[in-house]
């Protein structure tokens, strides 16, 4: 860093610069899901939440292609061009079982998600034809597409290496948020919640107010909201007081809006260095 505007009061700029990001991300957007999900985005809104990453599946549970539906892609055009972002989630989201699977594939897929990791153990080439067609498919309908996330975000090497050649700019895991163009990660543990039964709800509750805590000071906050979220009252009132808090403090942006200001940075610390 040389000159003298860059050592002027940098920490203050820094300060000042630094509002922390929030992110929310609406998994499982396809027609079937569409009501549910206009009104969850109406409901965000109104939290002050105006812009997420909508994570679409491409044919959710093979139920016909969500392309195909001309107002469900009206709707997602509209939603694009008020600054939400489009995902390709997956491509038929669930994870056919398979013979002889491992103890770790079966708590992993069953347990954790219930048959939804498609892309879990997928490999190299069935990655790419499913990515790429997704792509296809959805430039096709006039949405820009940028990021792949994976059903629960459980992503095999091979998927997330199919990504990058599928041409998509970045991924996102549970923990960590991947630029597939820099290979550049950033650590970052989403809050998500499991409306499967009582229990499960009970101990997310329990989780995501203890991790909202550890994670106040963090640059970026993640919420993964899931469509059946809403129908529990008790997750949905968490969920939306959390969302009146940090949106006091942090602005709510689209992981691709958020991957831009990252590279943005890094240009700009290359300059200063020059
Ligand atoms: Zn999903």
């Amino acid at each position: 860093m040389t000159g003298t505007a860059a050592t002027s009061f940098p920490l203050f700029a820094a300060a000042s610069q630094e509002k922390g990001a929030l992110v929310v991300s609406l998994h499982d957007v396809a027609p079937a899901t569409r009501h549910l999900s206009e009104r969850i985005i109406k409901e965000l809104a109104r939290h002050r939440v105006r812009v997420c990453s909508l994570l679409v599946v491409p044919d959710y549970h093979r139920t016909g292609a969500s392309m195909n539906d001309r107002e469900f892609v009206r709707w997602l055009r509209d939603l694009e061009a008020a600054g939400h972002e489009i995902v390709i989630h997956g491509y038929y989201h669930a994870r056919p079982r398979r013979e002889n699977e491992s103890l770790r594939a079966k708590l992993i897929t069953r347990s954790y998600t219930r048959g939804e990791g498609e892309f879990f153990d997928i490999d190299y080439d069935e990655a790419l034809t499913r990515i790429a067609r997704a792509r296809e498919e959805f430039a096709a309908a006039g949405l820009k597409p940028r990021g792949f996330i994976a059903p629960a975000w459980l992503l095999s090497r091979e998927g997330e290496r199919a990504a990058r050649d599928a041409e998509m700019e970045y991924t996102t895991r549970l923990t960590r948020v991947c630029d597939l163009r820099t290979a550049q990660e950033f650590k970052s543990r989403s809050l998500v919640y499991s409306a499967r039964n009582a229990w499960r709800r009970t101990a997310s509750l329990a989780w995501n107010g203890a991790l909202a805590r550890m994670l106040a000071n963090s640059p970026l906050i993640r919420l993964g909201v899931h469509p059946s979220d809403f129908e529990h009252g008790e997750i949905w009132q968490q969920i939306t007081t959390l969302l009146d808090q940090l949106s006091e403090t942090r602005t709510p942006m689209t992981y691709c809006d958020w991957i831009a200001e990252r590279r943005s940075e890094v240009k700009n610390q290359e300059s200063e260095s020059e």
